[in-house]
């Protein structure tokens, strides 16, 4: 049984695209690398079109380093690589491999003359490589009229060869938050892809600059942005887009991520009648989303126009009747939902939505020949998936410090994603509903910053959130 499991693993796999594997060499720079580095490996990671490793120290790396990947991305600019290495590095692009070099790493090697005796002294810069210029397409010098930059500011990038797959589809420009690079010398069969005015009004020529474009060395192809000075200019549009689909084009010739950056689906997070620590705010950080400080306030009006997914950590159990509606309204509609901790609580006298939606009940009190439900906080608790599922992807068995509940009302129809053996606990810790209109999960877990900041719990809310947000099939 496990093998076939594996086998069906590695079968869906082989059919999706392989990513392309991406190398970034940095661990030297005049910028931040510290915090680009991790930021780039960010952006073509949630493309979801890489696997990237980072180098922190090229010198050093062989052909055998580089052969395992497509596309190497420079957020460097310091010392020499020595022979083997940069030997290694022409040979890859040279033999048909991409490329990537990004804003500092346009003056690595041999321009730093430019930033005076300060890096002078350093002793990193003292011999140019001539190939790497070449390699580039486009790199600093010192000579007249000097390269630069004028003050950093927003400014638009104007698209200039807007058939090519890199650009094709960000329509005419992109605003920059930046330093302008100015006068870089170019290589002659570079193809600039985008330029912008450098105003001198802000310290610059007064022309239009180059600012990305690729050029062929050898069979590789080359990609090169001027842009990029920190993690604020990265996360510009006139970076980050051109940047990773720069790179895809880089390693493969083609471009297949989108000319937007995808939308995050936008959630509606209901508190009220319970307390709670603020760090369960910290589990939305970069989603979109508004919070709802009552069930009232949440659902006064349709709310199917303006979210995707419900989030409730509210405990209620009373609802107008014009609320009611929104709510049956949009849970009916296809959208998504989340049922976090205490609000399995909630409306525990409204059959429809604890049996049908969410697919269990806390007792708040005996009923029905049924005991309370019962709690316990500060429970240590080893959790384990018992399903194999979107929502537990990439969770193994966790330990964490948390409120248990037992003696809930659990419909036999739930597909259970986790359980603990807690005596403490029924058992069961998340699931989602049988409800074929949307799609609905419940976790239990979560009462307070204990779960909130374990970063198995985020991850699990993070995937209900992004399954919970699919149209149901
Ligand atoms: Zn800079
Ligand atoms: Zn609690």
């Amino acid at each position: 049984m496990r093998s076939l499991i594996l086998l069906a693993c590695l079968m869906s796999s082989a059919a999706a695209e392989p990513p392309v594997r991406a190398l970034i060499f940095s661990g030297r720079n005049n910028h931040d690398w510290r915090t680009t580095t991790p930021y780039l490996k960010k952006l073509l990671l949630d493309s979801g079109r890489f696997d990237v490793r980072v180098e922190e120290e090229p010198a050093g790396a062989s052909a055998r380093t580089l052969a395992a990947y497509d596309v190497l991305v420079l957020d460097y600019n310091g010392p020499r690589w020595g022979e083997t290495t940069e030997q290694a590095v022409e040979t890859f692009v040279r033999s048909g491999k991409g490329l990537v070099a990004v804003h500092g790493a346009s003056y690595a090697f041999g321009t730093m003359e430019l930033l005076g005796d300060r890096h002078r002294r350093t002793g990193l810069f003292e011999k140019p490589w001539p190939a790497y210029s070449r390699m580039v397409g486009g790199h600093w010098s010192a000579e007249e009229p000097k390269s630069g930059h004028g003050q950093r500011h927003v400014f638009p990038v104007k698209f200039v060869d807007r058939q090519h797959p890199i650009v094709a589809g960000l329509g005419e420009t992109l605003l920059a938050s930046d330093e302008l690079y100015h006068n870089m010398r170019m290589e002659p069969d570079v193809h600039v892809l985008a330029t912008a005015y450098d105003a001198p009004e802000r310290g610059g020529t007064g022309r239009d600059e180059p600012l990305l474009w690729t050029v062929r060395f050898g069979e590789g192809r080359v990609f090169q942005t001027a842009l990029g000075h920190d993690v604020a200019a990265m996360t510009e549009p006139a970076f980050a887009l051109p940047f990773v689909r720069g790179a895809e084009w880089a390693a493969t010739g083609t471009v297949t991520r989108p000319a937007k950056a995808p939308a995050g689906p936008r959630l509606l997070v209901v508190t009220g009648g319970h307390e709670y620590e603020t760090s369960f705010y910290s589990l939305f950080t970069g989603y979109s989303w508004t919070h709802a400080v009552s069930n009232e306030a949440a659902f006064k009006k349709d709310i199917r126009p303006d979210y995707d997914v419900l989030v409730l950590y509210d405990l209620e159990q009373d609802l107008s009747e014009n609320a009611r509606k929104n709510l049956r309204e949009f849970v009916e509609g296809g959208r998504g939902l989340v049922v976090l901790h205490h609000a399995i609580a909630d409306y525990t006298a409204w059959p429809w939505w604890y049996r049908e939606v969410v697919g269990g009940k806390y007792l708040l009190k005996a009923e029905e020949g049924l005991p309370a439900s019962t709690y316990k906080h500060d429970q240590e608790l080893i959790v384990r998936p018992v399903a194999q599922h979107p929502v537990v992807a990439g969770i193994g068995e966790f330990h964490l410090v948390d409120e248990t509940y037992k003696g809930m009302w659990i419909s036999p129809a739930v597909q259970v994603l986790l359980k603990t053996d807690h005596p403490t606990s029924d058992g069961p810790v998340a699931w989602i509903s049988p409800y074929t209109k949307s799609r609905v999960v419940f976790i239990q877990l979560g009462h307070d910053h204990a779960a909130h900041q374990h970063p198995t719990y985020r991850a699990l809310v993070a995937n209900a959130i992004t399954w919970a947000a699919r149209t149901p099939q």
